[in-house]
């Protein structure tokens, strides 16, 4: 790839269902903070609806400062170190899931057959992909946090005083590059293990070429987490991280704290303890670093 495709590639992220910045996920969030910001004026009825919106969704202060200027730059930077520099050296998901298939049929030679229905094979291979992915995000993001010299990368995150969706890619490179590392592990070791056993038969439940749960999970208004809408999952609280439980984890208040880790699950967070639900009353929180230091 030459240096000037990379450079560009951010602009196809808008057509790339792949990506969070999908178009239709920029559209879901959207109608998703509208919904928000509707119910939370009715609960006040101050001026106008109109104002309100114009004041919290298209306000320059918020889509024009320096915090949202280093999540754009950051996102440039860190996708062309990514494709000029991390995959080609790392490998991509395909070679690793190759190599563990491989690895698997060499040491251990053929697998057992399996007279699965293709479904079957679809369902499970989906829901273990998915619970992998969700906990080996959740003990990444909590060491990042634990461990001090780790916690200096983690902290570009944080600094974010501004939440739009584009501080996504607000990531040190190395925090990228750990990321990147993460997923090959998890992709490579999942569909590498359900190839070998399956071989041919294997295909994942998917929506335009996407997996269909990380699919939904952007389309349920992922971009929100980024932002300073307060959406929470009223009853589903309990099960899935919301928006908002997000934005807690973005919190400078000491209160808030080390909490709220994990991406979709709640799961992780109770175990570890983590876990903040967000409650209904919409909060005013103050995003960044607390000036004490460690994380928040
Ligand atoms: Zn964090
Ligand atoms: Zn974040």
């Amino acid at each position: 790839m030459q240096w000037w495709q990379a450079l560009t590639a951010p602009l196809n992220y808008p057509l790339n269902p792949a990506s969070r910045m999908y178009w239709l996920f920029w559209v879901s969030a959207g109608a998703m903070a509208l919904v928000a910001l509707y119910l939370q004026y009715r609960r006040q009825r101050q001026g106008s609806f109109w104002r309100s919106l114009r004041r919290t969704l298209f306000s320059r202060r918020h889509w024009f400062n320096r915090s949202t200027a280093t999540d754009l730059g950051l996102m440039v930077g860190n996708g062309v170190l990514r494709l000029l520099l991390i995959v080609p050296l790392l490998g991509s998901h395909l070679m690793a899931t190759l190599w563990v298939a491989r690895t698997l049929q060499t040491h251990l030679g053929n697998a057992p057959t399996f007279h699965w229905h293709w479904l079957a094979i679809a369902l499970s291979y989906t829901l273990v992909f998915f619970l992998v992915e969700d906990l080996s995000r959740f003990a990444l993001h909590r060491t990042m946090h634990r461990v001090p010299w780790l916690w200096r990368f983690h902290r570009v995150h944080h600094s974010a005083r501004r939440l739009t969706p584009l501080t996504l890619f607000r990531v040190h490179p190395l925090e990228m590059t750990a990321y990147y590392l993460r997923g090959l592990v998890v992709f490579g070791g999942v569909s590498g293990v359900f190839v070998y056993l399956f071989g041919g038969r294997l295909s994942g439940l998917d929506v335009l070429g996407v997996d269909v749960l990380g699919f939904a999970f952007n389309f349920l208004g992922a971009n929100l987490r980024h932002s300073h809408i307060w959406f929470t999952f009223g009853p589903l609280e309990r099960w899935l991280i919301s928006p908002a439980q997000h934005q807690l984890h973005h919190s400078a208040a000491p209160e808030h704290r080390d909490r709220n880790f994990g991406t979709c699950l709640t799961l992780w967070d109770k175990l570890g303890g983590s876990h903040l639900p967000a409650g209904e009353r919409p909060r005013r929180l103050r995003f960044g670093v607390a000036r004490s230091g460690h994380t928040q």
